[in-house]
C-alpha cells in the first residue's frame, strides 16, 4: 500500500490521508492500548511521541489519569521546521521500528543506563564502522536535534538515543569477544541483523 503523509509546511505536522499504511495504523493502535485506550491514538501523537521523550514519558504516566490523558493526546508537541524541499515518508519500517523501541523502553519503566554504561555504549558507537550519517527519511528529519546526528545501519535508531535507554541492545556481534555485543554486553540473536 502507498504512504500518503506529508508534511504541513504551515503546521510542521504530520497530515495523513484515509490510505494510511497498515503498520502505521498498528503502530498507533497498539500506542493507544498500550495508554489504555480503545482506539489508536493520532498519527501526529505517534510522531510526537518518538520524538520527544519527556512527552512519551508523560503519556505513559497519564494513563490513570483521563483528564491529563486528553489533553497530552489533544496537545502534541510540534516537530521543528527542518527547512528544504517538503519530505515524503517513505520509509514505514523505520517508524514501526522506533514505535516499537518506545513501546519496549515504556515496559521497562523509561528507565535510562547510568554514566559508565553509557560511556561505554557511546565510545562503541564512536569506533563502529556500523555507525553512519541518517539517510534522507522523514522520520530523522523530525527527530533530529543536531545535524550531526548519527544512526546505527544496522537497526536503523538514533545512536544518541539508542545509547541511554535499558530497553536497548546493540544489535552486532563483538568483533574479538564471542557472545557479546559491540557494547561488551550479552549478544541477543533476536536483536542481530549482523551475522559475521
Ligand atoms: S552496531 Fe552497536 S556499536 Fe555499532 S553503531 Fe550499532 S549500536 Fe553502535
Amino acid at each position: 500500500m502507498q504512504n500518503q503523509q506529508t508534511l504541513n509546511p504551515d503546521s510542521k505536522s504530520v497530515e495523513v490521508s484515509p490510505r494510511v499504511d497498515d503498520d502505521l495504523e498498528e503502530k498507533c493502535l497498539e500506542l493507544g492500548l498500550t495508554l489504555g485506550l480503545d482506539e489508536p491514538v493520532s498519527v501526529q501523537v505517534l510522531e510526537a511521541a518518538l520524538r520527544d521523550e519527556v512527552y512519551s514519558h508523560n503519556l505513559l504516566a497519564s494513563r490513570r489519569n483521563p483528564v491529563m490523558l486528553k489533553y497530552l493526546l489533544a496537545n502534541p508537541p510540534k516537530a521543528r521546521a527542518t527547512g528544504g524541499e517538503p519530505p515524503q515518508f517513505s520509509n514505514v519500517e523505520l517508524v514501526k521500528r522506533a514505535a516499537s523501541a518506545l513501546l519496549r523502553w515504556g515496559k521497562v519503566g523509561f528507565t535510562v543506563v547510568d554514566q559508565p554504561t553509557l560511556e561505554r555504549r557511546r565510545s562503541a558507537c564512536l569506533s563502529c564502522p556500523h555507525m553512519i550519517d541518517p539517510p534522507d527519511k522523514l522520520l530523522y528529519k523530525l527527530t533530529a536535534t543536531d545535524e550531526s546526528q548519527k544512526i546505527c545501519d544496522l537497526c536503523g535508531c538514533s545512536v544518541r538515543k539508542k545509547i541511554r535507554l535499558t530497553s536497548e541492545s546493540c544489535p552486532g556481534r563483538h568483533p574479538e569477544q564471542e557472545g557479546l555485543s559491540r557494547w561488551g554486553e550479552p549478544w541477543h540473536s533476536e536483536t542481530a541483523t549482523e551475522t559475521a
